[in-house]
């Protein structure tokens, strides 16, 4: 997927206008506790296109001047990005600020749309012309706070998409990414995973900007691992930054059907784990928890009970992953870790029977009957998986408001109950019977 980065400089309505395009409010999603939330970095779909958008205002770089930020905020648009939208403010005209951002941008080679906000009428659209000068061809008028001209501005940003974009070499692999706070043992790990399989069809095989992915044979099934940790010495920014390199992971993780969640058994969870884990849970992709560094507990069952008990706790929106413990520097029970990998992606891709799911949700409301709100029964008509990758089940009912929460994650349950859904999330959605 193409990735387009919003730059500019402060309060030129650059979380506006990224909000605008992602199309939801950040306020509206808190149904899942302990996850701390920073929207970045977010899918939008336009027309026929998907891509990843990113809102380099929201990459706080510490307390470094103004200026600093500002650039470090356009090198990272630029490393990121195949196409960048400028954001100027009519209102102000061609500021200092602008033009400094506008000398780093030109150095890149990454197409450059320039957007002109708060032109809020027609009038004000004379406002534009002065940002000719700044010489990205022609300025895109917008107001962030109308919704106004975002439609054409999106037309020509998707246009600028590289032509074979999506295209995936060894695109019937099973791509899993390693992620996980620095020091957990990414590295470690991605090393002792290739050094088990016994065919390493290459040792680097594509190299993207912000990974290095690796294709293997285990056990006669192809794989590719995405490893961001490898990438780490490239250059300041993506030592320096956690968020940036939460951006990294956050695209590999894109990328992939598993999602290898380490852990570092040695110091516990920590807040940033959970940071983590909560971008790698709205990325609905199946995922396999790794508790690294086992070697430094006095393992017996106990331990891992109280360990597990602990992940549970912390993460209880995770609680279809499946957690394996081991030592990536011992090698001990790394032999674990690719069944569970396997069987995340096959549960990833699998569909059931309509006959059989009907069944079963037949069955879980004669046992739990559908709630009553105001008066008002919750009827389930039909249910069929409409998608894979995650399994998405529509389940069609008399109005789509009674399905709270609480039934549809007992209708969830249900469902993973009888088919088996271990280390992939599945989603429910209630759809009106006309
Ligand atoms: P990354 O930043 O997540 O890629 O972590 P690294 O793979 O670079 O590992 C960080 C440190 O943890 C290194 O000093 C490793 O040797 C150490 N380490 C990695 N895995 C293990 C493990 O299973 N047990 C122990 N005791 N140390 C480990």
């Amino acid at each position: 997927k193409a990735v387009v980065a919003i730059v500019g400089r402060p309060n030129v309505g650059k979380s506006t206008i990224f909000n605008r395009l992602v199309g939801e409010r950040i306020s509206i999603v808190n149904d899942t506790p302990g996850v701390t939330r920073d929207r970045v970095y977010s899918k939008v779909e336009w027309l026929t296109t998907e891509f990843n958008l990113i809102d380099t205002g929201g990459i706080e770089l510490g307390n470094e001047p103004l200026l600093v930020q500002m650039r470090e905020q356009a090198d990272i648009a630029i490393n990121e990005a195949d196409v960048i939208i400028f954001i100027v403010n009519g209102r102000d005209g061609i500021t200092a600020a602008d033009e400094e951002v506008t000398k780093i941008l030109y150095r890149s080679n990454k197409p450059v749309v320039l957007a002109v906000n708060k032109i809020d009428n027609p009038e004000m659209r004379e406002d534009i012309y002065e940002f000719y000068s700044l010489g990205f061809g022609e300025p895109y008028p917008i107001s962030g706070a109308h919704g106004l001209g975002l439609g054409d501005l999106l037309d020509r940003v998707v246009e600028l998409f590289p032509a074979h974009d999506g295209k995936l070499e060894n695109e019937d692999a099973l791509h899993f990414s390693v992620i996980g706070r620095p020091n957990v043992g990414k590295s470690s790990l991605v090393n002792a995973i290739l050094q088990q399989s016994r065919v390493i069809v290459s040792d680097i095989a594509g190299t993207t900007r912000d990974a290095i992915d690796s294709p293997f044979v285990f056990d006669g099934e192809d794989y590719v691992i995405i490893d961001t940790a490898g990438m780490r010495k490239r250059g300041k920014i993506y030592e320096s930054t956690e968020k940036y390199s939460i951006l990294r992971a956050l695209k590999a993780i894109d990328r992939s059907d598993v999602v290898l969640i380490v852990i570092d058994a040695s110091t516990g969870i920590i807040e940033q784990d959970k940071r983590i884990v909560g971008h790698a849970h709205d990325a609905g992709k199946a995922i396999v928890i790794v508790v690294n560094k086992w070697d430094t507990i006095e393992s017996d069952q106990e331990a891992m009970r109280k360990f597990e008990a602990e992940i549970r706790a912390h993460f209880l929106f995770l609680d279809y992953a499946q957690i394996v413990f081991l030592s990536a520097l011992t090698k001990k029970r790394i032999h674990t870790l690719m069944p569970q990998v396997r069987l995340a992606s096959e549960n990833y891709s699998k569909r059931v029977e309509t006959s059989v799911l009907n069944d079963v949700i037949m069955d879980a409301i004669a046992v739990n009957p559908t709630p009553t709100v105001r008066g008002k029964r919750l009827k389930v008509l039909y249910a069929t998986q409409v998608a894979v990758k995650p399994p998405t089940f529509a389940v069609f009912v008399n109005d789509p408001d009674l399905m709270h929460f609480s039934y549809r994650r007992f209708l969830e349950n249900k469902i993973r109950e009888a088919f088996g859904f271990e280390g992939t999330p599945i989603k429910i959605l209630a759809r009106k019977r006309g």
